[in-house]
């Protein structure tokens, strides 16, 4: 499996939108790998891991071809993760999928498109535009917890996150058959649930992305639903000891907040003694 970062900031980006503080003005300073976009990962060249405000960006600095993606996940509906007003834009006259004007695109393939319960609940009908969406054009799935769904090669099996709980947001475990990702953002330290399903299924696990958007931080700041590396430890080590994970397990942290103060530099120094790889925007990976 091949995956690529194409965002790993938290909701407000670093430097963040309107923040002038000492980590955003580093940023601003240092550019390269401490200016972090909003989160969104692709997996191959087919699946895409949430929808937020910064896809644009991401298709002009990568090169995407957005109409290749197959199947999109959605953590949550968080406005960094999701932003449904943009899926508009694969419907025409704002798309030509196939490239030819004079086709109508009605056997293009569809998009699947799978949600957490608070995303899907308003995604079909948000649509700004009316009579815009193609019959087809992109097809709703609402993405339950620990119910394995297939969409083309990949078995994806969505598990409980411990962030935004009325909206039951979503962590996905990825397999495409030769390899599996654990893609858990956003989320504090994994409900009793997730634990359990960890315990009794035990999953092989080759990459995990973890939430730290409290980036280094080696004491539990408690409270809030994401992770810092004292509580990536904390999962790691349920993990291994359920055996879901092996000596050959790759461990990154990713979703970064300003708040956690630190440059990417910084955070390489502080992570790596404790085995993890820090994302940046660009980063890719194969396992
Ligand atoms: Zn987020
Ligand atoms: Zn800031
Ligand atoms: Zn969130």
């Amino acid at each position: 499996m091949k995956l690529k970062y194409l965002g790993t900031a938290a909701a407000e980006g670093i430097p963040a939108v309107f923040c002038n503080c000492p980590l955003c003005k580093r940023a601003r300073e240092l550019g390269g790998r401490d200016f972090r976009s909003r989160a969104q990962t692709l997996i191959n060249d087919d699946l895409l891991i949430d929808f937020g405000p910064d896809t644009y960006w991401h298709v002009c600095r990568y090169g995407l071809d957005l109409a290749k993606i197959r199947t999109l996940l959605i953590t949550h509906a968080h406005e960094d993760h999701y932003s449904p007003a943009e899926l508009d834009y694969r419907n025409r006259p704002f798309a030509y999928l196939s490239g030819d004007k004079e086709c109508d695109d009605a056997d293009f393939p569809t998009l699947d498109i799978y949600l957490s319960k608070g995303a899907y609940d308003y995604a079909p009908a948000k649509f700004y535009h009316e009579n815009v969406l193609l019959p087809g054009a992109m097809t709703f799935h609402r993405a339950r917890a620990f119910q394995p769904f297939t969409a083309g090669k990949y078995t994806v099996t969505p598990l409980t996150a411990n962030h935004w709980p009325d909206h039951e947001a979503l962590n996905y475990l990825i397999s495409d058959g030769g390899s599996t990702l654990l893609y858990a953002h956003d989320t504090g330290l994994f409900p009793q649930g997730t634990l359990d399903w960890f315990k009794e299924n035990k999953p092989r696990l080759d990459f995990v992305s973890f939430d730290c958007t409290g980036m280094a931080s080696g004491h539990d700041t408690g409270g809030g639903h994401h992770m810092n590396l004292y509580r990536n430890k904390i999962t790691r080590e349920q993990l291994l000891e359920f055996g879901c994970a092996t000596e050959k397990t790759v461990w990154c942290c990713n979703h970064f907040s300003h708040n956690g103060k630190s440059t990417h530099d910084e955070l390489v120094k502080i992570m790596a003694k404790d085995g993890f790889l820090v994302s940046y925007d660009g980063m890719e990976a194969e396992f």
